[in-house]
């Protein structure tokens, strides 16, 4: 091979590098605003829904047929799209949706 060949492909493949690099940062930025929307999304929903169960919940005090009331029936809507209800985590997202005993204290338990 010629030495003016071989600078070619080492110049060829000196560009794709770059190029790569250059794409990869994009790639990496795209990914670090995606999480950042989703993050915002999910706290809009969240406060949406807190919003408009607080509304539903001045509308209607009556009890519905699962014996709950309706604001504990938000209680338990919001809880099984995995946000805690209590008072220690009340918002924070139930990691891998696990069980929270004062969520269902809160939701199930006696009112004294
Ligand atoms: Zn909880």
């Amino acid at each position: 091979m010629t030495q003016l060949k071989k600078k070619e492909i080492y110049d060829l493949f000196s560009d794709l590098e770059m190029q790569s690099e250059k794409t990869l940062e994009t790639i990496k930025g795209m990914r670090q605003q995606i999480a950042a929307l989703i993050e915002e999304n999910q706290a809009l929903q969240f406060e949406n829904k807190h919003l408009r169960d607080r509304l539903e919940v001045a509308g209607s005090p009556v009890k519905k047929e699962s014996g709950l009331t309706q604001s504990r029936l938000n209680l338990e809507n919001i809880y099984e799209d995995g946000f805690h209800v209590c008072n220690v985590m009340f918002g924070k997202r139930r990691e891998e949706d696990e069980p929270c005993a004062f969520c269902l204290e809160v939701i199930y338990g006696q009112r004294n």
